[in-house]
């Protein structure tokens, strides 16, 4: 009686640097193996354990501009400074269009340009709790330069304000129960109505009088 689109849904993690969005990623594709992860392209160089095409795919700014100019992402910007990060366009619509889910796990001002030409998307802002808690966790994560915790500070103060254009907002107090909540998210959007790509309309009188006739 109901068909359900086949097209699969594209998640979209994003909110300032520090919410947390990356650990509450991580824990959902841990906990669902339906989920597919989009990696991300960049030109900043590998950290620490970071594995080429699994963290994020490597790249120069040559390759990355001539990337930009052969159309190849979805959206991509410069994210804390001057490093690129992208997201290549053909793996998202290959997991979409196979009817898979994919998560974005990427930046605001990225996010916002994958609503401008994907709004159909499902897009949550993972908050912290306080700027007092975010300041203390940039702090605690130590994988900046002084300078550089500040400018994400500054950065994430102001980017605050733009929760007003996602669907959904996440606050990030404790992880578990973030998680929990984005799950119900996906979920509940699952069971929307204009997912539904069919729908046989309940209009056949011959059909209602068999029915009721088998029930007499
Ligand atoms: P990091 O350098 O700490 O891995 O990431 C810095 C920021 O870039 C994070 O906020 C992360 O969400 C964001 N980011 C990662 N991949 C992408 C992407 O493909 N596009 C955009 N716009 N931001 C991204």
């Amino acid at each position: 009686m109901v068909k359900k689109k086949k097209i699969g849904s594209l998640i979209v993690l994003s909110g300032p640097s520090g919410a947390g969005k990356g650990t509450i990623c991580n824990k959902l594709l841990e906990d669902d193996d339906s989920l597919n992860l989009s990696i991300s392209m960049t030109t900043r160089a590998p950290r620490g354990v970071e594995v080429d095409g699994k963290d994020y795919y490597f790249v120069s700014r040559d390759e990355f501009e001539k990337r930009i100019n052969d159309g190849e992402f979805l959206e991509y910007a410069k994210v804390h400074g001057d490093n690129y990060y992208g997201t290549p366009k053909d793996k998202v619509l290959e997991y979409l269009n196979n009817g898979e889910d994919i998560i974005l796990e990427i930046d605001i001002q990225g996010a916002l340009k994958v609503k401008d030409v994907m709004p159909e998307g499902i897009f949550i802002f993972i908050m912290p709790p306080s700027m007092r808690e975010l300041r203390d966790r940039l702090v605690k994560r130590n994988t900046e330069t002084k300078d550089k915790i500040i400018e994400r500070f500054k950065n994430a103060y102001k980017e605050i304000n733009e929760v007003t254009k996602y669907n959904y907002i996440v606050i990030n107090d404790e992880v578990s129960s973030a998680v929990e909540k984005v799950k119900a998210i996906i979920l509940a959007e699952k069971c929307r109505v204009d997912r539904i790509e069919d729908f046989e309309l309940n209009n056949e009188e011959e059909l209602l009088h068999e029915l009721l006739v088998d029930m007499r």
